[in-house]
């Protein structure tokens, strides 16, 4: 591992001056088990690291402007046990389905919204972009985990958030603070896809951090879920998933969000396919008809095919999720 600084403010200004320095080679340590991975295997090389973790107004899980305000510290275990968010399925199926006792325990919200790609080129020190030569190693070796959509540029990672569909689905912001102020950006634009190994997974500039993710509060009428399809029942993470929240009227899709994640090098909102949705009940047939669209656009590499299905299943699997008929005891 090669030195670097450690720094550890106490406030949200302190930390936005410390993350300014050292021309952005600076980086953002919140519960560490993702990051720490990366500075040993020297895949990341900041000259400091920031830890976050005694700023005690990116802590707790409060009511606020019509919604609940998550501040960034708090753990994946904390968000599966309040109260504040029991309304909201999806993401309690996303929190439940973190198995790895370390990670719930650890792990904050931001760090996973924020973390970097498990692309194996990537973390083998081959760049963002995982390429030698100019060419991309995903492309022409082992992609099995990579995406099937959006993957026409260099970036052929999926994004690693596990979170992001659930919330995106529900119209989550995050709050973002940095050099120039505060910002709300709804959560389906932090992400982005980067072009060349200089550029980052998020929108988020030098100097700026996640402090908070608001969700909008649950009304009545809508239902969520979620579902990701896993190999193991432990450490893992999911080959495919998906993410829905539907606005119901007697039993009729008003209005449908649908994501999909770690399909592509951004949580993937299936537009096409909840449009499909409206003035639809959902049953076997609409789901699996849904399904089918929000896949369509595929484009697989050579060895993750299997993929494609995987997604069209995790749509459908959410969808019936949400309107509880999704055979659990099958699953
Ligand atoms: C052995 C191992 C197993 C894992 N298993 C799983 C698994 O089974 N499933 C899974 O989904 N994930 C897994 N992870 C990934 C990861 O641990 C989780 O996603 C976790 O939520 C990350 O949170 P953290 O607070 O520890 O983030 P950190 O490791 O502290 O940070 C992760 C990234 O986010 C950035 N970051 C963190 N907070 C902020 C913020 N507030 N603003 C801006 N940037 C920020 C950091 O700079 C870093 O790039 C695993 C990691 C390891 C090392």
């Amino acid at each position: 591992m090669r030195p670097f600084e450690y720094a550890r403010p106490q406030t949200e200004a302190e930390a936005v001056e410390l993350l300014s320095d050292h021309d952005g080679k600076t980086a953002v340590l919140a519960g560490g088990t993702d990051i720490m991975n990366l500075l040993r295997r020297d895949a990341i090389q900041p000259r400091r690291l920031v830890d976050i973790k005694h700023i005690s107004s990116m802590q707790g899980i409060r009511q606020a402007d019509g919604g609940v305000l998550v501040g960034s510290l708090v753990t994946l275990e904390d968000a599966a046990e309040s109260p504040l968010l029991a309304e909201h399925r999806s993401v309690l199926q996303v929190a439940h389905a973190h198995k790895a006792i370390q990670i719930q325990q650890a792990g904050t919200l931001a760090g996973d919204l924020c973390q970097l790609p498990h692309c194996w080129y990537f973390r083998n020190g081959y760049g963002l972009l995982g390429m030698e030569n100019g060419l991309s190693m995903a492309e022409a070796g082992d992609n099995r985990y990579h995406a099937i959509f959006g993957n026409r540029g260099p970036a052929k990672f999926v994004s690693g958030s596990r979170f992001a569909p659930a919330m995106i689905a529900w119209g989550a912001k995050v709050r973002v603070v940095g050099p120039e102020g505060e910002e709300f950006i709804p959560l389906e634009y932090f992400f982005a896809t980067p072009k060349t190994d200089r550029q980052n997974v998020t929108v988020l500039r030098p100097g700026q951090l996640v402090t908070h993710v608001w969700l909008p509060s649950r009304t009545a009428d809508i239902v969520s879920g979620a579902y990701e399809v896993l190999e193991l029942n432990g450490l893992d993470r999911p080959q495919a998933a998906a993410a829905v929240t539907l606005k119901m009227q007697s039993g009729i899709v008003r209005d449908a969000r649908i994501v999909m994640g770690h399909v592509a090098p951004t949580p993937w909102v299936a537009q096409e396919a909840a449009n499909a949705l409206i003035g639809q009940s959902v049953n076997e047939d609409t789901a699996s008809r849904v399904g089918d669209i929000a896949v369509a656009g595929a484009t697989p590499l050579s060895m993750n095919g299997f993929k494609v299905q995987m997604a069209r299943a995790a749509v459908k699997r959410s969808l019936l999720r949400a309107v509880g008929q999704l055979d659990e005891a099958l699953v």
